[in-house]
């Protein structure tokens, strides 16, 4: 009985995080930057989860021959993880903000301080890593509620969320399908997100930013294209 209760309880909680929140299009709880239309033929490619020690470095290669910047969105697990390779990535030009410290699966569930917490190791690993405060966050899943947007502000992060999800987490599906289904997307000032921590990941790219050129499209970071500042003073 006692157990029934438990799981009815916790279903009932569940279901409260999810009618509580709402997904990273919609203004309800934070407004997030997803899209700058009319910035004309320039998308912003974006890249979550990482750094991975060897995908992140097969991506960085592609990137460089392309001479492309992008913007990364890093975990702190994984920055602690690989500081080197941050720095890296800050080095040849690209850049960085903040995608939570742990990436759990319960982050729309913490409380306040928790979730500040969870930022905040964030910002500070990176800025372990290469003296720069990011002022920029992907929300994990793209969700948010009244907690992630008071400790948004609280320690003043800018929202960013994306207008063409490119499904590469998907790993069954084909890179062509993936490719094609974003193309179907294309629009002016789009943000593409994207995993550096999938397989093929520097592959899809090579293919994406190779379909971008032949269409005349550049491309550009986060905060040029929205014109915001990626660090704090
Ligand atoms: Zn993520």
């Amino acid at each position: 009985m006692l157990t029934i209760l438990i799981i009815s309880l916790a279903i009932a909680t569940a279901a409260g995080a999810v009618w509580a929140s709402a997904s990273i299009h919609s203004p309800f709880y934070l407004r997030s930057l997803c899209r700058r239309s009319e910035a004309g033929a320039v998308v912003a490619l974006t890249f979550d989860d990482g750094p991975d020690p060897v995908r992140t470095l097969e991506l960085l290669e592609v990137l460089a021959r392309h001479d492309v910047k992008a913007t990364f969105f890093l975990t702190g697990k994984q920055v602690a993880a690989n500081p080197e390779l941050v720095r890296r990535i800050v080095v040849e030009g690209h850049v960085v903000g903040n995608h939570t410290y742990s990436h759990s699966g319960r982050f729309p569930l913490l409380n306040l301080r928790n979730t500040v917490r969870e930022l905040d190791d964030a910002s500070r690993a990176i800025e372990e890593a290469t003296a720069l405060r990011p002022r920029l966050f992907r929300p994990p899943f793209g969700v948010t509620n009244p907690t992630i947007a008071r400790a948004v502000k609280e320690l003043r992060l800018l929202p960013i969320g994306w207008s063409i999800r490119s499904f590469d987490t998907v790993s069954r599906t084909p890179r062509a399908k993936v490719l094609a289904r974003m193309m179907r997307r294309l629009h002016a000032g789009a943000v593409i997100l994207l995993h550096d921590r999938c397989p093929g990941s520097a592959a899809l790219t090579e293919a994406l930013l190779g379909e971008l050129r032949r269409r005349g499209i550049r491309t550009t970071t986060i905060d040029k294209l929205f014109n915001v500042k990626a660090y704090e003073d």
